[in-house]
């Protein structure tokens, strides 16, 4: 009896260690066979994810970004939408192995989370009713209301107005309705997301963007902590950057090739 289950255990050992478990000895094996890339992302932030009306397709400039490192790695990439704060969660009990939504690389994310290289620089911006002729900028916010989406840099950054009445929501959607029904004196968001909306989601004529830039923000991709794809990824990125493959993406979605 005992000599069978030092039998059996011997050979889930060496099973393992073919697998690839034992170390990175095993990793070149993996790296062989196509294998499925799980991305979780969150819908509703053009022009990064977001689906065309009547549509399941995830499209914009994260999708193509992420389909291209897959395509590199050499593995099928199955994408699903999530809420946003659900996604550190999601990656750190496994269910997903990547997530890639205009996420920006921080200390704090970095402390739960592995974050692949810079893919995509930009910061957040102060986006306010026309009709507004008193808000110029983030300083004037004191004591008013803020919209901002959960989890986000934005509500990290609404933190910080003094006496600020923040209120959250899951989507961005619903961020600028509150704006729209004048619920709130502002939004914080991202730049890119503000001038999406300004330009063709629904903004043109209601609202605008005021003050400067704040603090300069780079979107990363997510990982779980201490995932094995992070150093692929970095590469995959390194190889789409040269190959040209990143400009062209970056040219479909926001007009200019990235210098
Ligand atoms: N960049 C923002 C963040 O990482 C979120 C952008 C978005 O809405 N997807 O917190």
């Amino acid at each position: 009896m005992k000599k069978a289950f030092v039998l059996v255990m011997a050979m889930v050992m060496a099973v393992m260690i073919a697998a690839g478990c034992g170390g990175s000895g095993g990793q070149k094996k993996a790296e062989k066979a196509p294998e499925f890339l799980r991305v979780g992302t969150e819908l509703a932030s053009e022009p990064f994810v977001f689906q065309k009306a009547g549509s399941k397709e995830f499209i914009g400039f994260d999708m193509d970004l992420i389909r291209a490192i897959g395509h590199q790695l050499n593995m099928k990439v199955e994408i699903q939408n999530m809420k946003f704060d659900a996604l550190i969660p999601a990656l750190s009990a496994g269910n997903i192995d990547v997530a890639i939504t205009g996420m920006t690389i921080t200390p704090d994310r970095q402390k739960a989370i592995d974050m692949s290289d810079p893919y995509y620089v930009t910061g957040l911006v102060v986006v306010v009713n026309k009709d507004n002729n008193t808000v110029k900028s983030v300083k004037d916010l004191d004591n008013k209301g803020i919209a901002v989406q959960i989890g986000t840099t934005s509500a990290d950054r609404a933190a910080k107005v003094p006496g600020a009445k923040v209120k959250k929501f899951n989507t961005n959607a619903e961020v600028f309705l509150e704006l729209k029904n004048k619920g709130v004196e502002a939004v914080i968001i991202d730049k890119p997301l503000a001038e999406y909306y300004l330009a063709q989601g629904g903004g043109k004529d209601t609202a605008k963007i005021v003050g400067d830039l704040m603090d300069a923000e780079s979107y990363g991709i997510s990982l779980k902590k201490g995932s094995p794809l992070t150093t692929k990824i970095n590469r995959a990125l390194l190889d789409l950057k040269n190959n040209g493959a990143y400009d062209k993406i970056y040219t479909k979605w926001f007009g200019e090739a990235k210098k």
